[in-house]
């Protein structure tokens, strides 16, 4: 039986025999695939129509459909670019295995509102979330430098950190049990730094940093990496590698120094869990699991009902063996803010220390 990663496959090197506007139908339809929430061939069986799937007009179900019937020859092995992603359906037969996960997710550390590039405010984004019995969201919009995706300044982190905290004193009123969190997903030069004031990230609840450039370079990019890390205002590293299905492989660098190090600063790593971007993927994960590392999901939403992409980030985190202690997400809020505060003090007194020399 062909499953829903097998189809995506297909539908991806359909694309590349294919031309003009039935080659884009094609590679759109293979990235769809992940976030289709049923296997596509029990809905065949169920007589369902294909089209009720993201991506899929007629055209395309009716290829699938022949596919079912007559499977091709598996295909040559699949491309580095396309490896390693977990379909929904997938992860949907994953996760039930271990009841308690989804039990224990007490929120999503990466999500984006209309402040920068994303479509709803921090209001529907809150109110989407209560349906998985969280505790916390972090509203993570883009700072200032990523201007293409409508990156906030310091000001404007300021007024939304106002409107956060409006809307969490009306749904503390109202008896919810979900605080909104302040945080940013900062973007990082390659030399890891920031481009936002340190003092407009005190008030945060949490630091995401990321990179957004630079990110084709073939080059092992360790230097970078260690230095993000180093960053005092960072508390956890964004989408690490930078991959995206079927377009970008992302970067080159030793995963296990790196690992190692976020480990030592008692820092996080992202798996972003948006569906072509699954990164950290397994494997990866497995390296940062020998290495004691803390993993934050995010699913990287846009729009309120991307939250459930967090399955594809707990069915990564289930098959790479990552120790539930060692998923941000698991600790109740207070808990989660305890240790943001430690890492600040920590990076506080190292330069008390400093200064305490150099004076
Ligand atoms: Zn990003």
């Amino acid at each position: 039986m062909l499953s829903n990663t097998d189809i995506a496959e297909l539908l991806a090197q359909q694309a590349e025999r294919e031309t003009g506007i039935p080659s884009r139908a094609f590679r759109r339809a293979a990235r769809s695939a992940f976030v289709w929430s049923a296997e596509v061939a029990n809905l065949i069986r169920q007589n369902r129509s294909l089209t009720e799937l993201r991506s899929v007009g007629p055209f395309i179900e009716k290829q699938i459909r022949n596919w079912i019937e007559k499977p091709p020859h598996p295909a040559k092995t699949v491309p580095v670019v396309r490896q390693d992603f977990i379909s929904t359906a997938e992860a949907r037969r994953l996760l039930p295995a271990r009841p308690a996960w989804r039990e224990k997710l007490r929120g999503d550390l990466q999500m984006h509102t209309r402040w920068s590039d994303g479509s709803g405010t921090i209001a529907e984004m809150a109110e989407a979330a209560p349906g998985r019995s969280y505790q916390y969201i972090a509203i993570t919009d883009h700072s200032k430098a990523l201007k293409i995706a409508g990156g906030i300044d310091e000001r404007a982190l300021k007024r939304q950190g106002a409107e956060i905290a409006k809307l969490n004193a009306a749904m503390s009123k109202s008896g919810a049990h979900l605080s909104v969190l302040r945080s940013i997903e900062m973007n990082l030069n390659p030399r890891g730094e920031g481009d936002m004031s340190p003092d407009s990230l005190l008030g945060l609840d949490l630091v995401l940093g990321s990179f957004h450039s630079a990110l084709r370079t073939t080059e092992d990019q360790t230097e970078r990496y260690l230095a993000a890390l180093r960053n005092p205002h960072i508390h956890i590293l964004g989408h690490p590698r930078g991959r995206i299905y079927n377009f970008r492989i992302g970067l080159k660098a030793d995963w296990p120094r790196i690992f190692a190090e976020a480990a030592q600063l008692d820092k996080a790593v992202e798996i972003d869990c948006y569906p072509d971007r699954q990164d950290l993927n397994v494997a990866l994960l497995k390296i940062a699991r020998e290495h004691g590392t803390r993993i934050s999901l995010g699913t990287d939403a846009h729009h309120a009902w991307q939250l459930e992409f967090i399955d594809l980030g707990l069915a990564a985190a289930l098959r790479a063996k990552i120790p539930t202690d060692r998923i941000l997400n698991f600790m109740p809020v207070l808990e989660l803010k305890a240790w943001a505060q430690s890492i600040r003090d920590r990076t506080t007194s190292r330069r008390c220390f400093a200064s305490y020399f150099l004076s």
